[in-house]
């Protein structure tokens, strides 16, 4: 296909504000697509304004300074660099300022005419000189990106010149995102939407998917699999509670939200390579997760999970330091000196031959347990006891994580989607700082502590509870707490004790619920122990009024 007929169905494209017709025009754009196999890719890519399949982070890594000078020096001696950004100042968009210079001896054509331009500037022509154009490398490297894709825009009408600067500097803005190509390609093809989904999911190729649907239809796009070596898109997670989690599934699965960075890792039998968040390769930066690979995997597996930063003692570091682990190209031994990284892995996403994706998070997780032992293993409990989640996320944020994530556990594993199954905890809208009332002593190895604290609210001159805070606190904080509250033991009865109001802790909820269990009417929904207010007697604890007032504006 001709590059300025890419260009025409391109400007039809960004001229309709349907979403529903524009997927009729790209599935036009489609239809028109050459024989050839490369055409179809590359359409399929560039009308997303990509050069590159979506599994592979090459960039064409040229600035847009760079694209100003092409742009300029194929405009002619009278315009230069700095005359195209002052133009793109002025018109605010790339596209507009190139379509407005007149290219090469291609004087008459400037306008947008609709047609095509007498240079037969074939897509596959633009698309081989942008690769060379990405693989340029070393001295004189940026000289070479500006010679061609000065040559391109010399050929270019100003239509072609409009959509050719947009994908370089990946600002296509038609208003042609992954779900419109996705349908497009149904359509196109004649083949069911779902499962163009699914093989766009695991091959993360739009390129590659289009033509698969166009040659081998249904039973080609089936056939697509995880691939080692090649990354997809990482499953997301919502924000969300623990109210939400339990109403939406029986039992949550539930694991520490660990403090660090995304990686994918895929193992062949013999390499490793690593991606990150975003898919890129960061296989060099993180040595030790490739030793990892070699110490603890027999099998070809995908893996995705987290690489946390660690002190000497192995207590994890601030993420910031994951990141300089990640953007460190040079020197690694030197920066793995100063700090060391760990994977943990929650996922198995492909294990010898055999594809997950759509196995249960629990089976999923059961075959990791099998692949790794412990270390480098994340534990997941699956529970439907809201005390077991607060200690779970009380021992990680003591740990120095962030906290827990919730997901369902029949649920499949979605590449690059953001769902409902995976829920990132919320931090806490609102905190109380509440007075201490009763206790509980512990059970078992937890005796003799005190372990299960009522709290209360101020009401005039009197206390009403409303709430148990119970455990999620680690036991050389709970044997401080018993220390600090003995003292204020009044009657024991049991296990139970009541205290003289005195110590005043802060704690985190969900929700403020009306409840006849406490008397003061209300009950917190998923309290949870976030510290002493050492600064705070019960004279300054929160009174009932201000938790009606919280209660109403819920
Ligand atoms: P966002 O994805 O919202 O842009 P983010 O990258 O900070 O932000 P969050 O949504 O806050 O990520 O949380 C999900 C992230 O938490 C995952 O991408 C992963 O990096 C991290 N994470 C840590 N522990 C786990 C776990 N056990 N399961 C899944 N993800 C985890």
């Amino acid at each position: 296909m001709e590059f300025a007929a890419f260009a025409t169905h391109a400007a039809e494209i960004e001229a309709e504000p349907a979403d529903l017709e524009i997927v009729d025009l790209v599935t036009d754009l489609f239809e028109d697509a050459g024989d050839a196999d490369d055409d179809l890719a590359i359409l399929a890519r560039f009308v997303q304004g990509r050069v590159f399949p979506a599994w592979d982070s090459t960039t064409l890594d040229i600035g847009p300074r760079s694209c100003y000078e092409a742009i300029a020096r194929a405009a002619g001696q009278n315009v230069s660099a700095a005359d195209v950004e002052d133009d793109l100042a002025e018109v605010g968009e790339i596209g507009a300022v190139a379509a407005g210079y007149e290219f090469g001896g291609q004087q008459g054509l400037g306008a947008f005419t609709g047609g095509g331009s007498a240079n037969d500037l074939t897509v596959r022509e633009v698309h081989e000189t942008l690769v060379d154009l990405a693989t340029a490398e070393g001295s004189g490297s940026q000289d070479r990106k500006v010679d061609l894709l000065f040559s391109l825009f010399n050929r270019c009408s100003s239509e072609e010149a409009c959509y050719l600067a947009r994908i370089v500097l990946s600002e296509m803005r038609i208003g042609v995102g992954e779900g419109t190509v996705r349908d497009a390609i149904a359509a196109a093809f004649d083949v069911p939407v779902d499962r163009v989904e699914r093989a766009l999911q695991v091959s993360n190729d739009y390129g590659r998917v289009a033509v698969v649907a166009r040659e081998e239809g249904l039973e080609g796009l089936d056939a697509l699999d995880l691939e080692i070596g090649r990354p997809v898109q990482a499953m997301l997670a919502q924000a969300g509670t623990v109210t939400d989690a339990l109403e939406s599934w029986e039992e949550a699965a539930v694991e520490w939200k660990y403090d660090g960075a995304r990686v994918q890792l895929h193992y062949d039998g013999a390499e490793t390579t690593v991606f990150s968040r975003n898919m890129e390769n960061v296989t060099d930066a993180l040595p030790e997760v490739v030793e990892f690979a070699a110490e603890h995997l027999e099998e070809p597996v995908i893996l995705d999970g987290e690489v946390v930063a660690v002190d000497d003692a192995g207590d994890p570091l601030p993420f910031q330091e994951v990141l300089r682990r990640f953007r460190r190209k040079h020197d690694v031994a030197k920066a793995r000196e100063d700090v060391a990284v760990e994977p943990v892995f929650f996922d198995c996403l492909h294990v010898a031959g055999e594809d997950l994706l759509d196995e249960p998070l629990v089976d999923r997780h059961a075959r990791l347990e099998s692949l790794l032992s412990d270390e480098g293993l994340s534990t997941l409990w699956l529970t439907d006891d809201t005390a077991k989640i607060e200690e779970i996320d009380a021992d990680a944020l003591e740990s120095g994580h962030e906290g827990i994530m919730l997901k369902d556990p029949d649920s499949a594993y979605s590449p690059g989607r953001r769902g409902k199954h995976w829920l990132k905890r919320k931090p806490d809208v609102e905190t109380l700082d509440l007075v201490v009332t009763g206790a509980e002593w512990g059970e078992g190895r937890r005796a003799t502590f005190l372990g299960t604290f009522l709290l209360s609210v101020r009401d005039g001159d009197s206390f009403e509870t409303i709430g148990k805070v119970a455990t999620g606190i680690t036991d050389e904080r709970l044997a401080e707490l018993t220390d600090r509250l003995e003292a204020h033991i009044r009657t024991e009865e049991g296990q139970t004790v009541e205290l003289e109001p005195a110590v005043v802790f802060e704690v985190g909820y969900e929700e403020i619920q009306s409840s006849p269990t406490y008397s003061a009417g209300y009950a917190l929904r998923f309290p949870r122990f976030l510290g002493v207010r050492e600064d705070k007697g019960p004279e300054d604890a929160e009174t009932l009024e201000r938790v009606l007032e919280l209660q109403g504006s819920q």
